[in-house]
């Protein structure tokens, strides 16, 4: 990867009318850092002209620009984005994230540098130079819109040096905020698919070693034409996201994998681990295809097990669908962050092998025997799910 170079200013008249209208606000607050932002949305504003339905959007915003900027317009600041209290939590001072230590905290402190009292608007991170950062933001979203994160890239725009080569990030999942790292190696410029690497931390600027400042902005939602500026304090989830290039997973902790295996548990044999089913001779207290059962249990404990073996042992049933309930939520984990969907899927896979099917309403048959539909057994699992 090589350094970025400055984009080339774009011609204004250029840009979406969206981008335009912003232009027009940074020189009515003239604020300088504005620009920054503002220059972080030329880079998308081709990619904007292109979506005719923002342009159409756009076109209002530019009509109403006159229109003075109210607080009342409240905007929502979306730094509670997931349930994960990874993403509610503060990063401070001493934490350690993904192996690296945090050596400065957000607020009040004395500059290393200057030694000066100052404002920290973000956070340091002891990171060795080239640690990969990524664009944060999820593939998969409702609005069409996401999937893409546009970043710029300065060097040392404004010529103090303070921050070496910078970024500063927009991603459609966080309308309200914009990203910033600072001290970086190198950096790429432009509209990238989350997920994709656009930086590597480093030691540029007014830096007293390797590491990278973190910090993240409330800058409003042009849409509900509010517009601010404000530093917050950082959180570890989005910290995380950027150095992991993934949304960071809850842990499958006990208790989800508890809580699923109660409700299957319920669902399929009433918690009794020695049901044979009459018509699939399915076993035990997750009702375990008897197909499976070497395979399940070579996987989880490490030896096979016979149907009898199996069957007679609740505490090896336990720990195979445990097993087997984890693998599960890794893999519906990747395609959704919604709690119930995970659940409703894993629920899905555990009926029918297939997660996708989570929602199919046709009633299911086993030889002379007829079952509820996976979308009704998915919901009656959610619900025993929820109950506990
Ligand atoms: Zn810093």
């Amino acid at each position: 990867m090589t350094l970025a170079k400055l984009p080339p200013q774009p011609k204004l008249e250029n840009c979406s009318l969206e981008f335009q209208y912003e232009i027009h606000e940074r020189r009515k607050t003239q604020n300088r850092q504005w620009a920054i932002a503002s220059i972080v949305y030329s880079l998308g504003c081709i990619a904007f002209i292109a979506v005719p339905s923002l342009n159409s959007i756009t076109k209002t915003l530019w009509r109403t620009a006159q229109l003075p900027t109210t607080d009342s317009m409240k905007s929502v600041a979306v730094l509670n984005y997931s349930k994960d209290p990874d993403f509610t939590k503060p990063i401070q001072k001493g934490d350690v994230i993904l192996g690296y230590e945090v050596t400065s905290g957000f607020g009040k402190r004395v500059a290393p540098i200057s030694g000066a009292s100052e404002d920290h608007k973000g956070i340091d991170l002891a990171t060795p130079e080239g640690t990969p950062l990524y664009v944060i933001g999820n593939v998969e979203s409702k609005d069409g819109f996401t999937g893409y994160g546009d970043v710029f890239c300065d060097n040392n725009l404004f010529g103090t040096n303070k921050e070496g080569v910078a970024a500063y990030v927009k991603v459609p999942n966080f309308p309200d905020l914009e990203f910033v790292y600072w001290h970086l190696k190198s950096c790429i410029s432009g509209r990238l698919a989350v997920g994709s690497k656009f930086a590597e931390t480093g030691n540029t600027g007014n830096s007293s070693g390797a590491h990278l400042h973190f910090g993240v902005r409330v800058v409003g939602d042009w849409a509900a034409l509010n517009f601010k500026s404000e530093w917050q304090h950082p959180t570890t989830g989005v910290l995380r996201w950027s150095l992991e290039g993934k949304e960071p997973q809850k842990v499958a902790n006990k208790s989800t994998v508890e809580k699923l295996r109660n409700a299957i548990a319920g669902q399929e044999s009433n918690h009794d681990s020695k049901a044979v089913n009459p018509h699939s001779n399915a076993l035990g207290y997750g009702q375990v295809m008897p197909e499976n059962i070497k395979s399940w249990t070579k996987q989880c404990l490490g030896e096979e097990l016979t149907e009898a073996e199996f069957l007679a042992n609740k505490s090896k049933q336990i720990t195979v669908i445990d097993c087997k309930l984890k693998e599960a939520l890794e893999e519906v984990g990747q395609t959704t962050t919604d709690e119930d969907l995970k659940v409703r899927k894993v629920a899905s896979i555990w009926y029918s092998g297939d997660p996708s099917l989570y929602d199919n309403p046709r009633p299911q048959t086993y030889g002379t025997g007829s079952y509820p539909s996976i979308r009704e057994y998915t919901l009656q699992v959610l619900d025993r799910y929820k109950k506990q």
